[in-house]
């Protein structure tokens, strides 16, 4: 039988477009995405296979809008279907993550934001472009903001620069944690472009730059054999003199830094995975309690009291988490009200830390048998471990930001 839907399109109100999409997700993930998602996870091996069917499927082109040959879904359509996919396998959500941000951020959301009318011309012009080499190429964009610093959190300038060269920019610097890394066709490097005479860097200086991969001064480093998400295969990037053309612009300058103040559930879209994993937990312990889960003895654990006061309590939490985080992207928007991003970090912390609760009580409730390798519980519970820990928006952030702007209104102090 196939799996419910996470979010019924009845009861959710979902539109056409979402239904459909969370339908094709769903379908693709059962099929394809899981019978792999052992072997990636195994291996940390990045799951080039997937890809070369999303791109088959149109998937890696899911918020390119329409006109232009995507699947045309907006912010919460591509947020309801990612959490689809990452049910099935994590790794795989996680880094389309980062190929779809390349979109999204170019795309639908930076259509929200200001731009002079030449400005505007010139992304669209560009972004075309992008859009074409991974419509008719399959060709794969990451995302690689990290430093190891304060930079991926927002609090200061990302340290990797680039510098303005006719015909383009020469970026110098490291990426740490740069999921598809060795993988992608063009890294999408959020860097801070240098002022001549000064060195002094701003945020309000970020660029947001697609580097090829093969540009002369680009190099893979590290290696990558980490507790959860091993199929992101996330390792460092150093940038050393690389140039890329002033086309390789994702977004104009200047655009990043006004999309990160007025339209800052742009960072949350790192939660839907998790939201697919809560539900993975989820599922995985009923069928399994109910002794349904394929290719394990039929032997039924569900008559025990202890087991229905556990699922219960699951079921309770996983409610909880939907309810919560469906509101938060629904309410996406540019400009959106005090109330409403105090609502997105809420949802944001209860994506990740809830992921992380409802993947260990179904091992504690399942048992032994059920943290076996041969079954993909151990998996989603090291992956779901992860979710917490992505900057910019961690468990420990979004209780900071909330207890902070709780508590005092803009501009006020102790004094
Ligand atoms: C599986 C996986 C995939 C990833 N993929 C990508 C990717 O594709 N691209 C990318 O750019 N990054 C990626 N990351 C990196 C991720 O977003 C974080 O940057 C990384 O986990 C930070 O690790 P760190 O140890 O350097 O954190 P640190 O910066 O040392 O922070 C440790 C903790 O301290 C807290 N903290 C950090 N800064 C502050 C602050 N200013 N104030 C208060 N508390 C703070 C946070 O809660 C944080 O969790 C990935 C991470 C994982 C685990």
């Amino acid at each position: 039988m196939p799996d419910a839907p996470i979010f019924e399109p009845g009861a959710f109100r979902l539109t056409p477009l979402e239904a459909r999409l969370t339908e094709q997700a769903r379908e693709f993930g059962a099929a394809v995405l899981a019978p792999r998602a052992a072997q990636w996870d195994r291996d940390a091996s990045f799951p080039t296979a997937n890809y070369r069917d999303m791109a088959a499927n149109g998937l890696l082109g899911i918020c390119i809008p329409g006109d232009q040959g995507g699947l045309g879904a907006d912010y919460r359509a591509y947020a309801l279907t990612a959490a689809e996919m990452g049910r099935y396998c994590g790794a795989t959500a996680l880094t389309w993550n980062m190929h779809v941000c390349s979109t999204l951020w170019s795309g639908p959301l930076s259509d929200d934001l200001e731009m002079e009318a030449e400005t505007r011309a010139g992304h669209l012009r560009r972004r075309a472009m992008h859009y074409d080499r991974i419509l008719s190429r399959g060709a794969i964009y990451a995302q690689p903001f990290s430093e190891g610093g304060a930079a991926a959190a927002g609090g200061v300038a990302f340290g990797t620069t680039a510098r303005r060269v006719p015909g383009g920019y020469v970026v110098n610097g490291k990426k740490i944690f740069a999921s598809l890394a060795g993988h992608a066709d063009y890294y999408g490097v959020l860097c801070t472009e240098t002022r001549e005479g000064s060195d002094v860097l701003s945020r309000r200086d970020t660029l947001y730059l697609a580097i090829p991969r093969d540009a002369a001064g680009v190099r893979v480093e590290g290696d990558w054999d980490p507790l959860g998400m091993r199929g992101t295969v996330s390792r460092n990037l150093v940038f050393q003199d690389v140039f890329v053309e002033e086309d390789a612009a994702l977004m104009p300058p200047g655009l990043y830094f006004q999309a990160a103040i007025r339209w800052p559930h742009m960072f949350m879209t790192l939660s839907p995975t998790y939201m697919g994993l809560a539900q993975a937990a989820y599922d995985f312990t009923v069928a399994y309690l109910r002794g349904e889960w394929p290719g394990m003895p039929p032997v039924k654990r569900r008559m025990y009291p202890t087991k229905q006061i556990a699922v219960a309590e699951m079921r309770v939490m996983l409610e909880q988490t939907k309810a919560l985080w469906f509101q938060a992207v629904t309410e996406a928007r540019p400009d959106p009200t005090k109330e409403q991003v105090l609502r997105a970090w809420a949802a944001q912390h209860t994506v990740m830390e809830n992921a992380a609760a409802l993947a260990a009580k179904a091992v504690r409730t399942c048992g032994g048998q059920a943290m076996l390798k041969t079954l993909p519980l151990e998996r989603i519970y090291r992956d779901a471990r992860c979710g917490s820990l992505m900057l910019p928006w961690t468990a420990e952030l979004c209780i900071d930001r909330i207890g902070r702007d709780a508590l005092y209104e803009k501009g006020e102090t102790d004094e």
